[in-house]
């Protein structure tokens, strides 16, 4: 995860700490790498500015030049600002409600949602909830059916599937049966498209408005980047997100979309993705990931 960022900053971070001395200079150059760094690993531009500026800022102090292993100061003051960057601490899903709590799913197709969906589901069960997971996904040919399949391999309740009902309807459906049935927490997996664009926009404010969802979750697929970034910000725009969820950060390399997301959308990262099988999700822990950048 993140290879190649923590292969730049270590190099930058190497040359940092090999002098005893460092002059202002010294920093902003240091500093001046750090950006580009950031901007290989496709953290959005506006994020990386703010970043390198803050951390300039702190690092050229006289109490960090003066000390007697500035470069070290240095480090820590980049470490400790990516932690901010990716969130501080370890952000916890907010379900401690009158059952049924509601978690819905966002995201464009493709993103990993509905495989998301499963994982979660397969989490909260092992912490002794009892939850149900339904497919709103109307469009796209085989979605129900396939969180249907999920639910028997991970043993997870999901909602009977009624032919040509409508997501919100089906999002009706599934919290007077999980009343019913005594459920603790229900799971809306939504309609994804390939674009943003207003009709998805639409129907998911008209699905949170009637099921008042305690999380709303966006799930994007952490490969693409400047575009994850931008779906982000497409999606915290219209819906009040809760949270992220950031899938495929088993083959991420770079580490732009994780790095962006906090500013971008004002939410954490509450879970990270870390393969295809269904176990393969983990809380997302910013201090652990900023370490694992920093090498
Ligand atoms: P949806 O269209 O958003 O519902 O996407 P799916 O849940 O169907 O996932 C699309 C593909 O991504 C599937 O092949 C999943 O197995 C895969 N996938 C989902 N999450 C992860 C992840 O965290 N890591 C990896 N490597 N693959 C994932």
């Amino acid at each position: 995860m993140f290879e190649s960022l923590s292969d730049r900053l270590g190099g930058v971070f190497e040359r940092l700490r090999g002098r005893g001395a460092l002059s202002e200079a010294d920093v902003r150059t240091a500093m001046r790498e750090v950006r580009v760094a950031l901007l290989e690993a496709d953290v959005a531009l506006p994020v990386a500015r703010e970043f390198v500026d803050k951390v300039t800022e702190e690092a050229v102090g006289q109490q960090v030049l003066r000390s007697v292993t500035p470069g070290q100061q240095v480090v820590k003051i980049v470490h400790d600002a990516l932690v901010d960057m990716l969130g501080a601490d370890t952000a916890e899903l907010h379900i401690d409600v009158t059952p049924p709590a509601v978690i819905m799913l966002v995201g464009l197709q493709g993103s990993g949602k509905t495989t998301t969906t499963a994982k979660l589901a397969k989490l909260l069960k092992k912490q002794g909830k009892k939850v149900m997971m339904a497919s709103l996904d109307v469009n796209r040919p085989a979605a129900q059916e396939q969180l249907a399949v999920l639910g028997t391999q991970t043993e997870v309740a999901t909602l009977p599937i009624v032919a040509g009902q409508q997501p919100v309807e089906i999002a009706r459906r599934a919290l007077q049966s999980a009343k019913l049935q005594g459920f603790d927490v229900v799971m809306l997996d939504t309609a994804g498209r390939l674009h943003v664009d207003q009709a998805l926009m639409d129907e998911m404010k008209a699905v949170a408005d009637i099921s008042r969802p305690q999380e709303i979750l966006l799930v994007v697929d952490s490969l693409t980047g400047q575009d994850a970034v931008n779906v982000a910000s497409n999606f915290s725009a219209q819906v009040p997100l809760t949270g992220v969820i950031l899938t495929r950060m088993d083959g991420d390399a770079r580490g732009g979309a994780a790095l962006s997301m906090r500013a971008v959308t004002g939410q954490p990262i509450k879970f990270a993705g870390m393969g295809e099988k269904l176990d393969q999700i983990e809380p997302f822990h910013p201090k652990r990931v900023a370490g694992r950048i920093l090498g």
